[in-house]
């Protein structure tokens, strides 16, 4: 494999991972001329998908795809026998559709399932590169490709992740204004406290030396009291 188309699937599978929560092992949908290809090239499919993806794969085909592949005659009945050892994933077609519909059915708007799309029909690549969540294979010159992530796709999801960090921002910095109103207000009660505090030592304050004033007095009036019973007394 050329370093070049290694760093470049590489990209494009850690892309889907990351936008589109693809996992391991990852599901390989696949059509019949897909399967006619590999033969023509003699190649190992399992073997190279897993090599091309750095990961464990699932070959799955439908019963469509299948029933394809057996009707076409003779010249497909080796592609149409490799079909037969796959898994095959529940489409839901009781009469057999033609397998581009029968693919653009089961992965819907939004490939809820993840499923990679290994096809040699350039039709249907274009319509799954639309909904821009399909990873797209193809063989080339005997070998496999992962086509390389549409750019309205990166864009797409670039645009979201930098919303979800501005969210994420505006949140923290309503969340910092809160905790500031909140140190304010604490402050303000604090002061408040503080305030009543020192009025409560005022009254306390003035208490205590209307006391001591009381005390005086008392002590003049009986110093007087003293002085005019001595003069009574004289
Ligand atoms: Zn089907």
């Amino acid at each position: 494999m050329r370093i070049k188309r290694r760093k470049i699937t590489k990209k494009t599978v850690t892309f889907f991972q990351v936008a589109f929560h693809f996992r391991p092992p990852f599901k390989i949908l696949i059509d019949g001329n897909f399967i006619y290809a590999s033969l023509d090239y003699r190649m190992n499919l399992k073997e190279q998908l897993t090599n091309l993806l750095n990961s464990s794969v699932i070959l799955l085909t439908t019963s469509c795809a299948y029933h394809e592949l057996r009707n076409l005659g003779d010249k497909f009945s080796g592609a149409s026998l490799n079909a037969k050892r796959m898994q095959q994933t529940y489409c839901g077609h009781q009469k057999p559709k033609q397998v581009s519909d029968c693919f653009l059915d089961l992965i819907g708007k939004n490939n809820k399932k993840h499923f990679f799309v290994a096809s040699q029909d350039i039709v249907l690549r274009q319509k799954l590169r639309k909904l821009g969540c399909v990873p797209l294979l193809y063989i080339q010159k005997g070998q496999i490709f992962l086509e390389k992530i549409p750019k309205f796709v990166s864009q797409k999801k670039t645009n979201e992740a930098q919303n979800v960090f501005f969210d994420k921002t505006n949140q923290n910095e309503n969340l910092n204004q809160n905790q500031n109103q909140n140190q304010n207000l604490n402050q303000n009660q604090n002061l408040n406290q503080n305030q009543n505090q020192n009025q409560n030592q005022n009254q306390n304050l003035n208490q205590k030396e209307n006391k001591k004033k009381l005390k005086r007095i008392k002590r003049k009036k009986r110093k007087l009291d003293w002085e005019i019973i001595d003069l009574d007394l004289k």
